[in-house]
């Protein structure tokens, strides 16, 4: 497959679109982007890489983030995670509080914001630094350093009016270990990583490369843990947008509010698109029409 003369042919259709929605500005500091930027970049399990526009520029990663403690979580914890978190799709917004109460506190999946709070409590309770040992575990997916980014963590910590009352709800249907305040700023940070779509790309090649990373063969999640995280992405990486994302693009995948979008093909490869304007369902524009044009393009889904 020659991947990169189908990247430019779609990159090359979708970069003459005029992105619509809007940058996400609930958290200030992300609505200083520049909405015109516009990057791709593909990773293949044969060692392959290329990227188009503005693919080596570090972006706010935001919910991109959610698989990253999830598999940390589920590395050290294996499947007793899924006592607290359940694996159905949620069909309501990200920051949604509507399921919680009749839930028990048990939010829907790990990538909506309720679900990653109770992910990074358990990271808190069975890590000694947890912040640290999170950028240790990232660094080790790939040749690429990743950190977070203070001012958009501050950013979000002042205006995570939706989150903090997240937290607190759980905690108080007992679904939350630790306090509050140290489970929001540790999510705070988790939403702040930054990577480009090069680095993300490479950093995700694990979970196309059945658990194992491509640089070092070092086994991340076994081969189940890894057909279970896709399967997640499959069904709840895009909130209430997840079905359409499955109808039109066909593999699975995980969007952040920063505009960014990582997608995985098993066996094959990992491609990350960034383009800040975002639909109304928070996922952005331009990413999900590259991503359908070219698994249309490419004739390969996992279906
Ligand atoms: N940090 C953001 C929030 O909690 C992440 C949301 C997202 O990327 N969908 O609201």
């Amino acid at each position: 497959m020659n991947y990169n003369h189908l990247i430019q042919k779609v990159y090359t259709k979708i970069e003459a679109v005029a992105p619509q929605g809007e940058v996400a500005s609930y958290i200030p500091e992300l609505s200083k982007i520049n909405p015109n930027k516009f990057g791709v970049h593909i990773s293949t399990t044969q060692n392959f890489n290329f990227g188009l526009g503005d693919y080596q520029e570090k972006f706010s990663i935001q919910s991109v983030s959610k698989v990253i403690s999830l598999c940390l979580a589920y590395k050290i914890l294996g499947e007793t995670i899924w006592k607290r978190v359940d694996v159905e799709p949620s069909g309501t917004k990200f920051n949604s509080l509507l399921q919680l109460e009749a839930d028990n506190g048990i939010p829907r999946n790990p990538f909506i914001n309720a679900g990653a709070l109770v992910i990074c409590d358990m990271l808190i309770s069975n890590l000694e630094n947890p912040e640290e040992d999170l950028l240790a575990f990232i660094a080790n997916l790939s040749d690429h350093k990743v950190e977070f980014s203070l001012k958009i963590a501050a950013s979000e910590k002042l205006t995570g009016y939706r989150n903090v009352a997240l937290c607190n709800f759980i905690k108080s249907l007992g679904n939350i270990d630790n306090e509050p305040e140290v489970v929001l700023d540790f999510y705070f940070k988790l939403c702040s990583l930054e990577a480009s779509c090069e680095e993300l790309s490479q950093l995700f090649l694990f979970l196309a490369n059945q658990g194992k990373t491509l640089h070092s063969n070092l086994e991340i999640l076994t081969k189940s843990q890894t057909k279970r995280v896709n399967a997640i992405m499959q069904t709840c990486g895009f909130y209430d947008e997840s079905g359409e994302f499955s109808f039109r693009v066909g593999i699975p995948g995980k969007s952040g509010v920063g505009g960014g979008i990582m997608a995985i093909h098993p066996g094959k490869y990992s491609i990350v698109t960034w383009s800040p304007k975002l639909n109304e369902k928070g996922n952005s524009y331009k990413g999900m029409r590259f991503l359908e044009d070219f698994t249309t393009l490419t004739e390969q889904s996992i279906f």
